[in-house]
């Protein structure tokens, strides 16, 4: 009997390794396979049923599936799925899935946090002052973070872990969300505002959204200018949902007084990025997502996805839930095909 095999586009934490290979043979790229004809190549060789997308930033769309007939399903490891083309995905009947746990939300609401803490007491300005043999203090005056308002922008699972801690740091918390969460305002303590209002008000304006159609560019000149000259700007969700250009005149002119960035247009970043220039930014490699703990908890569960899927059984997590009927039939006879050629 043949082993179906499953595709994982990165190194990921070995606990999925070995969930997996009993059931399947698990090919492990690296270096990390991000663009569409590197993955499409890979993937007309394999002829795998199962792609784990470990970063996000891999692109997946019609070009892959053209090459992979026997794809059952894209599971995604993270919840962002704005380099998946899910629409073409479902229409040829394959599941896409994600990890929505807790403590991926919570690694991402704490990196925001820790972004905030070290725009507000200049920590990474301060490091690089003090190993250049500095020891001057007047630029490096901080601001405390009691009674400072925070603008979320995007109150889902990550952005209400970022109220919760914001909350419980004594800051006035301010959302703008596609709807609103009156059960959430009133247990967190939060208020909704429109997108001008939080912006014009608030010291911190943290950036919680997906990137979709609606979302891209979001966040331009207009919206920069209307930012108070001393507030700062954290993205964590994706880099497209600032337009690039007006952030850094934002910065390089100080409309602003700074941004904290986990996530870029291109990433890895171009090593002649302007953002790499300027001191008033901190820039993480999009790692808001990692630690020990998400780190494992998302690989156990995009392994346990695939193993289900593998099984034709509903995935937990589904991004495209009403491609179900097609995709069990078009995988019973898929791993059928596989086991018995
Ligand atoms: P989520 O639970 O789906 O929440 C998204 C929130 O954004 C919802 O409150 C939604 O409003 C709001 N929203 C969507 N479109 C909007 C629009 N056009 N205008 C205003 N609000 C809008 O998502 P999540 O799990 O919190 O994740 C958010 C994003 O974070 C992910 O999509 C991903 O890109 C990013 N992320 C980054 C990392 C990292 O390591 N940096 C890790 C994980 C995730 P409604 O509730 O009203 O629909």
């Amino acid at each position: 009997m043949n082993k179906p095999r499953v595709l994982v586009t990165a190194p990921i934490h070995s606990i999925a390794v070995d969930l997996l290979k009993n059931v399947v043979d698990v090919y492990v790229a690296n270096p990390p396979l991000v663009r569409e004809e590197d993955i499409s190549k890979v993937v007309e060789e394999l002829d795998p049923v199962a792609i784990i997308a470990v970063r996000g930033a891999e692109h997946i769309g019609r070009v892959v599936f053209d090459k992979g007939p026997s794809l059952i399903v894209i599971a995604r490891n993270g919840v962002g799925y704005d380099r998946i083309d899910v629409n073409t995905a479902t229409e040829r009947g394959i599941w896409v899935t994600m990890t929505p746990v807790k403590e991926l939300f919570h690694a991402v609401a704490e990196h925001a946090i820790s972004l905030m803490m070290c725009l507000a007491r200049k920590i990474c300005i301060a490091d690089r002052h003090v190993r250049r043999g500095g020891w001057l203090y007047d630029s490096l005056r901080g601001l405390s973070l009691v009674d400072k308002i925070v603008g979320i922008i995007g109150l889902g699972r990550i952005g209400s872990e970022i109220a919760r801690r914001a909350r419980a740091l004594g800051m006035r918390v301010l959302y703008y969300s596609k709807s609103r969460k009156p059960e959430l305002e009133e247990r967190l303590g939060i208020e909704y505002a429109g997108l001008e209002a939080l912006l014009s008000l608030s010291d911190f304006v943290v950036i919680a959204v997906p990137l979709t159609e609606e979302t891209e560019n979001m966040i331009g000149e207009g919206e920069l200018k209307t930012m108070k000259d001393s507030a700062y700007l954290i993205n964590v969700s994706r880099g497209a949902v600032v337009d690039r250009n007006a952030l850094i005149k934002a910065l390089r002119e100080r409309w602003i007084a700074g941004a904290a960035l986990d996530v870029f247009h291109i990433e890895p970043l171009p090593r002649d990025d302007p953002l790499l220039e300027l001191e008033n930014v901190i820039l993480t490699p999009h790692i808001a997502w990692f630690t020990e703990e998400a780190e494992v908890a998302m690989a156990k569960t995009a392994a346990e996805e695939v193993l289900r899927a593998i099984r034709c059984e509903e995935p937990l997590y589904p991004v495209n839930p009403r491609v179900s009927g097609r995709a069990r039939s078009r995988c019973i006879e898929i791993i059928k095909r596989i086991t018995f050629s």
